[in-house]
């Protein structure tokens, strides 16, 4: 058996094409870490062999979630004689089919034969047994040959898979991404993820005001991602003493527009410290009281990076489809004391403007509180969940 892998976008980018194919090549071999298989490169796609029979379930499994692969499909590896092919693409068929077809690619195009004589050859063999019709559009059934030097891969539409496309995660600079726990931050952080930014996170957590169910919560949500951009780290910063101050200082309905450019303040000195080129929040527009775009707009003023938003234009909805899908959702919904509800004003401001908040912040000594934050960070190295449980 080999899997065949193949990729969409990467095609499209002219002379970056071998680095991003090395880059997914390197990326496939790290999803199979714990698995005995070889990876190789060869003309448009990438092949996965050599490897354990009983592995292919799991191989199967850690392909799904690589950014950059479009699908892949299982085959067997056969010579090119089309008797040959054909007898083996008979096994495929399971008695429950409609019609067929026979697709056929050329790597090298020196074999003797096009792709549309083999379709058609191959075609007429399996034609005589099967006792169905051919039929060219929308097929129930398509029998891919993939001719490659000398050997034909052969496979059934019926074992292709969808991987999630994207960009190999490294094709990107990092990205500093602030998880809160809830459902949104981890969907943010995957469709940066897909993009191909290697991501670091950084929480906020308030405790001994409230309890550690949040940062729990965003470390079990860390692992899940990490199933699809594999290990990394997150910072805890204690951040009860920022927001102390702040209750103490300001005036209330400031509070968590001043906490959220706090956040991001210390966000961007890890971001200086991990040579990380962005920012990133799951904040959708207008969801909460803090995401007016008036707010946005003043906590971003906090910092010079450039604060990336993927959910800004979503709907709740659409973004617990996306948790759902990617599998973070269940921990999401668990309970937990948040540190931006922590001491959260009663009538939190929707128009904060960037004037009364410079004021407010005049009353504190912000680099002091900034920089006594991330004195006090401290570092947890996330493995992937699905390592963890071989
Ligand atoms: P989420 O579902 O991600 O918690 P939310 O809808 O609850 O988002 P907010 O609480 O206003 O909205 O937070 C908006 C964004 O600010 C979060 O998506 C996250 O990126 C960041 N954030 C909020 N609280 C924290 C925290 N304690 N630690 C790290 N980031 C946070
Ligand atoms: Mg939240």
């Amino acid at each position: 058996m080999v899997f065949l892998i193949h990729y969409n976008e990467l095609g499209l980018k002219g002379k970056n094409r071998r680095y991003f194919e090395q880059l997914l090549q390197q990326r496939v071999a790290d999803a199979l870490q714990g698995i005995k298989a070889k990876v190789s490169r060869l003309h448009g796609r990438l092949t996965v062999k050599d490897f354990d029979d009983n592995d292919s379930e799991k191989i199967k499994d850690r392909l799904k979630k690589v950014f950059g692969v479009a699908y892949f499909a299982i085959a067997q590896e056969k010579s090119q004689d089309f008797e040959e092919i054909a007898n083996y693409a008979l096994t495929l068929f399971k008695g429950d089919d409609k019609n067929f077809c026979v697709r056929a690619k050329r790597a090298n195009k020196d074999l003797g034969f096009t792709s549309i004589e083999a379709e058609r050859e191959i075609g007429a063999i399996l034609y005589k047994t099967v006792n169905l019709p051919v039929k060219l559009k929308d097929t129930d059934h398509v029998i891919h040959v993939e001719f490659y030097q000398d050997v034909a891969w052969v496979y059934s539409s019926k074992e292709r898979y969808f991987g999630p496309g994207g960009l190999p995660v490294g094709s990107s600079p990092k990205v500093v991404s602030l998880m809160s726990g809830g459902i949104d931050s981890p969907v943010a952080s995957w469709l940066i993820s897909k993009r191909g930014a290697k991501l670091i996170y950084v929480h906020f957590s308030s405790f001994p005001e409230t309890d550690l169910s949040s940062l729990e919560k965003s470390e079990q949500a860390i692992e899940i991602l990490a199933d699809w951009h594999g290990a990394t780290r997150l910072y805890m910063i204690q951040f009860s003493e920022v927001q102390r101050e702040i209750v103490k200082k300001c005036p209330e309905r400031l509070r968590t527009v001043l906490y959220r450019r706090f956040m991001l303040r210390i966000a961007e000195k890890i971001a200086f410290r991990e040579n990380a080129k962005a920012l990133l929040t799951g904040d959708a527009l207008a969801q909460v009281a803090s995401q007016t775009l008036d707010n946005l707009s003043t906590i971003d003023r906090a910092v010079n990076s450039l604060v990336l938003r993927p959910l800004v234009g979503m709907d709740k909805d659409e973004v617990i489809a996306i948790a759902q899908k990617i599998g973070t959702f269940e921990i999401s919904i668990l309970p937990q004391e948040d540190s931006c509800t922590f001491l959260a004003p009663k009538n939190p401001a929707t128009r904060a403007n960037l004037k009364q908040v410079l004021e407010a912040e005049k009353l504190l000594d912000v680099d002091a509180l900034v920089d006594l934050a991330y004195r006090g960070k401290q570092l947890i190295k996330l493995e992937p969940k699905q390592f963890k449980q071989q």
